[in-house]
């Protein structure tokens, strides 16, 4: 007997219609390439969305095309999320800082239609349009008075192209299991493989990401996603936002401008932010020199990478700012764990705190979680067992965009392999300890390269630093540390290596220590470990 409840499909379009209707006037701030800052609301942002829709429609779309952006957060690109997935087309957020090879690679494996960019990329576009196949059209996100000079055929100008349209559009009635977004990993070998998310994922992941233990978002919130809108649709936070009625705060591209985010956040009583660990960097050093503190700021979600304990010393004993880690993937829309503490944890004492924090959270509902080992069996919650990390739910890939053959990520009773190898305690929180190509196997023991670097990072004369693993004749491999120094500081290998005494097990200490002027960094401001493996791989070892 089916229960007598509406189907109603979960659209994007629904979460439009309501942030319109009822937060129509809450305000949405965003810097822009043409405007220091630009203050509009959800009610015109949709209004505007709407007749981008009408715009589309008229330039001979169907259902299911794939319009791209090469953007950084601002109004422009959040209407276009809007308009685009609202009108039953696939939103194709495209990183800007990739390589020109991988873009080039990416629009055409999408087979984009339109490209939506900022003005600052159009040199970039110019350099390779002539190689992208499937592109009929570029438009330009400014007005007429910021138009650049461009060679690009049939360039248009945003606010002219939307000006001309009406605001009336019905949003169509479409499956709730169309597509609805795209996002490419940036994989650090291979081609990126495309994630292809549909407007019932992404709908329910919205749901999720605004519940109290998750970003915990509501009307009163203001909250300025650091992480980009070309990064898994800036964890969902365009969603979320929209339906709790939060204000929302869009840095443009002023990203990484310690500076700038501060400002943000204070004039815009920025009460949640969130971002890779990199930015936060930014900030905490800009907040260190000025000698300011983060006044409204009350919470962080950071993830992305594993967060350093002294990021999270900083953020609560400089700030009171509370840190909430966070894990997930491009895959898996992304939320899979958050961490926020359990009743009768607020009686730990600030270190056992900090035990709790560098941890990657617990599964939210919607994504289940389970650790195996190399035989595919389950292996126990207890705080020791390590595995492979694998994840089934709504919002988790089913399969790869156009990939023939399939990834092989799934399992046969159909799980998705992250690729992350994890701990998980007793409680349920999870303990990310590396990536699978990251682990390093020394005299068949495994060595956590993320612990290593989380208790590195707590020396005051780090600035950045990363472990990989390398050839060793007798253990198979040992630990190296590659380390930046912070600025003016001068430490040597030995003081280094001396501070992991008592922090980790004597044999995980690494081996030497290399120190260079800068680490290597993937699109999305992670360690690309890859690359320091291929500059180390001939690295001798001392004895
Ligand atoms: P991406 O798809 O680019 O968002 O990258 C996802 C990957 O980032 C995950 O599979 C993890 O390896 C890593 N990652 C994300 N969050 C964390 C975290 N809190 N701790 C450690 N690694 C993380």
């Amino acid at each position: 007997m089916n229960g007598l409840m509406m189907d109603l499909p979960l659209l994007i379009s629904s979460i439009a219609q309501h942030a319109e209707r009822f937060h129509g006037n809450r305000e949405i701030v965003s810097v822009t390439g043409d405007n220091p800052l630009h203050r509009t609301s959800w009610g015109e942002v949709i209004s505007r969305a709407r007749r981008l829709a009408n715009a589309l429609q008229r330039c001979g779309l169907k259902q299911g095309d794939r319009v791209a952006t090469m953007a950084w957060n601002d109004h422009r690109h959040l209407e276009i999320y809007y308009g685009v997935s609202g009108a039953g087309f696939v939103c194709h957020t495209v990183n800007p800082r990739l390589f020109a090879e991988q873009i080039i690679y990416i629009i055409n494996h999408a087979e984009d239609r339109w490209l939506f960019i900022d003005a600052m990329f159009v040199p970039l576009l110019e350099g390779i349009s002539s190689q992208l196949a499937s592109l009929e059209g570029v438009v330009i996100m400014t007005d007429e008075a910021h138009m650049p000079k461009c060679s690009l055929d049939n360039a248009h100008c945003y606010e002219t192209l939307i000006n001309a349209q009406s605001s009336d559009f019905d949003w169509p009635a479409i499956d709730e299991n169309a597509a609805s977004a795209l996002c490419y990993t940036s994989g650090t070998t291979g081609d990126p493989k495309g994630v292809l998310y549909s407007h019932r994922s992404t709908v329910l992941h919205a749901y999720a990401g605004v519940a109290p233990d998750v970003l915990n978002l509501s009307a009163r919130d203001s909250v300025l996603p650091v992480v980009p809108l070309f990064h898994v649709n800036a964890w969902g936070v365009p969603y979320s936002a929209a339906i709790s009625g939060a204000k929302l705060v869009l840095p443009g591209p002023k990203m990484a401008d310690g500076e700038a985010l501060y400002n943000l956040m204070q004039d815009e009583d920025v009460s949640i932010s969130l971002g890779v660990p990199t930015v936060w960097l930014a900030l905490l050093q800009y907040t260190e020199k000025a000698g300011k503190r983060l006044e409204k700021l009350q919470r962080t979600v950071i993830g992305g990478a594993a967060v350093p304990r002294m990021m999270i010393e900083a953020f609560r004993d400089r700030h009171g700012v509370e840190v909430r880690q966070g894990w997930g993937m491009t895959e898996m829309s992304p939320l899979g764990t958050v961490n926020t503490p359990k009743p009768g944890m607020e009686t730990m004492t600030p270190e056992q705190q900090l035990d709790l924090g560098v941890k990657a959270g617990r599964g939210i509902y919607g994504c289940e979680l389970r650790i195996v080992d190399d035989e595919g069996h389950e292996l126990p919650w207890d705080g020791k067992a390590y595995g492979a990390l694998q994840v089934r739910g709504a919002w988790v890939c089913s399969d790869y965009f156009k990939l023939d053959g399939g990834a092989g990520a799934h399992t046969v009773d159909g799980w998705f392999d992250t690729g992350d190898v994890a701990i998980i305690d007793g409680e349920g929180y999870v303990t990310i300890t590396d990536r699978t190509k990251d682990v390093i196997k020394s005299g068949g023991e495994w060595i956590s390269s993320i612990e290593l670097e989380n208790v590195i990072m707590g020396h005051p004369a780090v600035a950045e630093a990363a472990v990989i693993g390398v050839a060793h004749p007798k253990w198979s491999e040992r630990p190296l540390l590659v380390v930046v120094r912070a600025e003016g500081e001068e430490v040597t290998e030995a003081e280094l290596v001396s501070y992991f005494d008592g922090k980790v097990a004597s044999w995980w200490v690494p081996q030497d220590v290399v120190f260079v002027d800068e680490l290597p960094h993937t699109a999305t401001g992670k360690v690309k470990k890859v690359e320091l493996r291929r500059q180390f791989v001939d690295f001798k070892l001392s004895d």
